[in-house]
């Protein structure tokens, strides 16, 4: 993929200063941050591009260099050591320490306070699957699942330890959760912060542990969740509700459940996109002659015209019945599809009568210019 030039990134002029630079990368920074789109993959590629931009951008010799060659300067055998790429969430958050002072990131994300919170670790995310009926999708639903989770401890309330006497301060981070070390990196030196090994980050060790969680702070059990599911979902999409998942160990933050929509067969309709397509079988009398009849829809039955001279392949629209788009205004249309129906056996009679008809004027097929063919028709339906 073609990279975005550095400026175009923060969406600042080429001849920015120094201070509008570290406010357009902040903006871009707290906009594009792991802890505001967790499981977000986009986010975190634009997250680190900014900061690939900022790297450049900040620094005074990668930016002149950068005006003159472009991404060239950077590239492997530019000449040019220290080159902006290839750098890892690490870096980008020491990046972080040194640019707005104070400890870690936290202070930098507004209300970001939680981040350095001492907090064990988080719980894993809860995969399910959810069926739904074509009925359920065009209207949303809510579903009362069942589902086997690790719940916090009720007995130490998730702390792990037996009582409050249990429990004392880490000497190693002294309750902080984290440690810092300070280091040097290439924009000078940094202060990182990483979770503390010793208590895992959660400020505190166990002397004796709860005896229901074996000090995990969490047990197995099972839960009914309530999921709201938006009209207009599609078979393979996934849902995730932050914090529903896993419970953390020793009061870490639960882990995320992610739905996975499933799309049960419908009696009667196929569904294409917002679409629904319905198979309507007439037999030749009825086509020839027009008639009326009833098609199931999403919303129940509906009573159609069918014209004299209908012809099989024919399309017709009900505008409006098809599932709404989700997130989204708009609904799409139902499609109904006419199969003429030829007869498998026949009476007597009935084959007397067929043939009697067989070599009249009008049952000889003639093409008029309204008639569509199947590639007209394809065409037609895929408008
Ligand atoms: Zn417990
Ligand atoms: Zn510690």
């Amino acid at each position: 993929m073609a990279k975005r030039d550095y400026y175009e990134v923060l969406g600042v002029d080429k001849g920015a200063d120094e201070n509008k630079i570290k406010k357009a990368y902040r903006k871009k920074a707290m906009k594009y941050h792991p802890d505001q789109n967790p499981d977000n993959k986009e986010a975190e590629e634009k997250f680190k591009e900014a900061a690939e931009a900022y790297d450049v951008l900040s620094d005074a010799q990668k930016r002149a260099r950068y005006d003159q060659m472009g991404h060239r300067a950077f590239e492997q055998g530019g000449g040019f050591g220290g080159g902006a790429g290839g750098m890892t969430m690490e870096d980008i958050m020491n990046q972080f320490g040194g640019m707005f002072g104070g400890g870690g990131g936290g202070d930098f994300f507004g209300g970001g306070g939680a981040r350095r919170q001492p907090r064990g670790e988080r719980g894993s995310n809860l995969r399910i699957k959810v069926s739904l009926t074509l009925e359920e999708i065009a209207e949303g639903v809510t579903k009362r699942i069942k589902v086997k989770r690790q719940k916090q401890c009720g007995t130490c309330d998730g702390s792990g330890a037996k009582d409050s006497s249990s429990v004392s301060t880490c000497s190693t981070c002294g309750g902080a959760g984290v440690v810092r070390q300070v280091r040097s990196t290439f924009l000078g030196q940094m202060a990182t912060t990483t979770t503390c090994p010793n208590c895992t980050g959660t400020g505190k060790m166990i002397k004796t542990n709860c005896s229901n969680c074996k000090g995990e702070g969490r047990v197995y059990g099972e839960d009914t969740i309530e999921v709201n599911i938006p009209a207009g979902v599609e078979e393979g999409q996934q849902l995730s509700m932050r914090g529903k998942g896993n419970a953390g160990r020793r009061g870490g933050p639960a882990g995320d459940l992610l739905i996975n929509i499933e799309e049960k067969p419908h009696e009667f309709l196929q569904r294409d996109g917002q679409k629904l397509i319905f198979d309507l079988h007439l037999n030749f009398a009825d086509a020839a002659l027009g008639t009326s009849v009833e098609v199931p829809t999403i919303s129940g039955r509906v009573k159609i015209k069918i014209p004299a001279g209908t012809q099989s392949g024919k399309i017709f629209r009900l505008r409006g019945k098809g599932l709404p788009a989700l997130q989204a205004y708009g609904t799409g249309d139902q499609l109904i599809h006419v199969n003429l129906w030829t007869p498998k056996t026949l009476t007597k009679e009935e084959t007397a009568l067929l043939e009697q008809m067989r070599d009249m004027e009008n049952f000889k097929p003639k093409l008029e210019k309204g008639d569509k063919g199947f590639f007209e028709r394809m065409k037609e339906y895929f408008s």
